[in-house]
């Protein structure tokens, strides 16, 4: 695994998700099963909650999926970008840490919770959610980004970035340029927060990370046509806003 080092922040939350049906057909569909670094990468998920680390420079960015497992597009996102990186595609100019698969056997179960919580009501708490801040924290993180995909069904049932005006206005500034990029929808709240506790992206601005929430649109569950690009413009669009693409 020569583009990516590894670290792993939690053991027990392994899985293949490539028994992931909807997931494994879109991987073999774009070929990524053919780029052995990648599917390296990819089976490391059966040990648990990795975190891949590439690249240097000023900033020092961070990019998570599969908060919620079912959500499948924007874990291929974050896939699609790995792959373009090992492949030499794309020229980054920071640190980047990406957690392609937050809770693999939730995402092999194609399940929103995982041990029957939504863990992204639990980062101020405990468990894979809060390791994640623990870790951003820890090293550093400059800005996060927390890729998830909504439902059309559900809420909020629209392509959006989710973010706060305070502690950090920019984390309203960077979801400003990524609804501008993506025409996505701006949701932003005054206080990171206020409205829910335990959310990656709150409990990240609320710790001095600035930190937003992109959501793309997708059948839960299905990875709808088109809705891996999107998530990985919105994706592309935060990693725009520092200028490392
Ligand atoms: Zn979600």
């Amino acid at each position: 695994m020569s583009k990516f080092d590894f670290v792993s922040i939690d053991s027990s939350t392994g899985g293949n998700v490539l028994a992931n049906t909807q997931l494994n057909r879109y991987f073999i569909n774009m070929g990524f099963r053919k780029n052995s670094e990648l599917v390296e990468i990819i089976d490391k998920s059966m040990e648990g909650s990795i975190v891949f680390t590439t690249g240097s420079g000023r900033y020092n960015l961070m990019l998570v999926g599969g908060v919620h497992g079912n959500e499948l597009p924007s874990q291929a996102a974050l896939i699609k970008l790995m792959d373009k990186i090992i492949n030499d595609d794309i020229n980054l100019k920071c640190k980047l840490h990406i957690i392609p698969f937050l809770i693999p056997e939730s995402t092999m179960l194609n399940s929103r919770e995982y041990c029957s919580r939504d863990m992204n009501r639990h980062a101020h708490v405990d468990g894979i959610t809060k390791k994640v801040v623990d870790y951003a924290v820890s090293n550093n993180v400059t800005a996060l980004c927390d890729c998830h995909t909504t439902d059309p069904d559900k809420k909020p049932g629209f392509a959006s970035v989710f973010c706060s005006v305070r502690p950090f206005i920019q984390s309203m500034r960077i979801a400003k340029q990524i609804c501008d990029d993506t025409s996505s929808r701006i949701l932003p709240i005054s206080e990171a927060g206020s409205v829910l506790q335990g959310a990656v992206e709150d409990e990240s601005n609320l710790r001095g990370i600035p930190a937003v929430t992109c959501e793309a649109v997708s059948k839960v569950g299905c990875i709808d046509e088109g809705s891996v690009e999107f998530s990985y413009n919105q994706i592309c669009s935060f990693l725009n806003y520092f200028g490392v693409l």
